[in-house]
């Protein structure tokens, strides 16, 4: 379900707010332009436990800057891999996901 309240994040990739939606116990977020998914590390440990009933994997954190700003704090993220698909990582907020890599990592189990 989206919704909007004082929620006011935009996408650092192409601008747009970002849409907010709400599970049971856990949020993320997804830019209506790009279709990037920003999620916290809890949430996604929440997601994958409901969803493939297993503990989320390790996200290997790299030296190298990432592609993208955090889309709350707007520092730059840190390149990082969740099973070798590149991701973005803010230690403070969570991770961006491009277009379908949650959601193929997730099919994958
Ligand atoms: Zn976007
Ligand atoms: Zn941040």
């Amino acid at each position: 379900m989206v919704y909007r309240d004082d929620f006011n994040v935009s996408c650092q990739v192409c601008s747009r707010p970002l849409e907010k939606f709400r599970g049971e116990n856990f949020t993320y977020s997804r830019c209506p332009g790009c279709q990037g998914i920003f999620i916290a590390r809890a949430a996604l440990e929440t997601i994958w436990e409901r969803l493939v009933k297993r503990p989320a994997p390790r996200v290997e954190w790299s030296d190298r800057a990432g592609e993208r700003l955090c889309p709350e704090c707007h520092a730059p993220m840190r390149a990082a891999k969740i099973r070798e698909q590149a991701i973005d990582a803010c230690a403070a907020h969570g991770y961006w996901f491009i277009k379908g890599r949650l959601m193929r990592l997730l099919a994958a189990g």
